[in-house]
């Protein structure tokens, strides 16, 4: 088997084939990733992340999801599959929305993709409404959408949520996620598969 990223032979024998067998990164490719852990706090909530986005993730990322290289689906949660299995057990992920441009660019709704893979119940109950939308409202009208993320009609929440997306910036579409959920009594976890320090941030692009 080839490594998805540099395609280089992946050596099954070797110590991360025994950890790790069937990862469709080679080990090289695999140590750039940076591993983090850690709750980050974007004012009154916290994100947890497993990884720092950096080069090798980011271009990871980017093959994904705007080359359409759906064969890396699965990279992103390999290692940390079980992890957030026990962590979150119990809980239903709730998928960030992207615009329907992006999606329909895209041809696949990448989050959906990536957390497919744990085997857990995930919901896509958000809708985000496009530039262009939020540019025909009135000013009034924006004020009062606190932001472009609402929930789609007649969906019923689960009692434990965590709400997911693949990095975190700002926080703002979190938060945005976390908004269109006000009045609920439910619980709302955060995750994001990476999270974008702040001297990354003006190299990402959002969504
Ligand atoms: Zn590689």
């Amino acid at each position: 088997m080839r490594c998805l990223m540099c395609g280089k032979k992946i050596e099954e024998q070797g110590f991360s084939g025994l950890f790790y067998p069937g990862d469709l990164l080679c080990g090289e490719c695999r140590g750039e990733w940076q591993k983090d852990g850690n709750y980050h706090s974007f004012g009154d909530f916290q994100v947890y992340t497993s990884y720092i986005y950096n080069d090798a993730f980011s271009s990871c990322l980017l093959q994904f999801k705007e080359c359409g290289d759906e064969a890396l689906m699965d990279v992103f949660l390999y290692r940390i599959r079980n992890e957030l299995r026990k962590k979150y057990r119990g809980y239903t992920w709730l998928l960030m929305p992207s615009t329907a441009e992006n999606e329909e660019r895209r041809g696949f709704h990448h989050l959906k993709e990536m957390f497919s893979s744990l085997r857990m119940p995930v919901m896509e109950p958000f809708e985000k409404d496009s530039d262009e939308i939020q540019k025909k409202l009135g000013y009034e009208e924006r004020q009062k959408m606190s932001s472009q993320i609402r929930l789609k009609r007649n969906i019923t929440i689960p009692s434990r949520v965590v709400l997911a997306d693949d990095i975190v910036t700002t926080g703002a579409t979190m938060r945005g996620a976390r908004n269109a959920l006000a009045g609920k009594k439910i619980k709302i976890a955060y995750y994001a598969v990476a999270y974008v320090e702040k001297k990354q941030a003006f190299l990402n692009r959002g969504d």
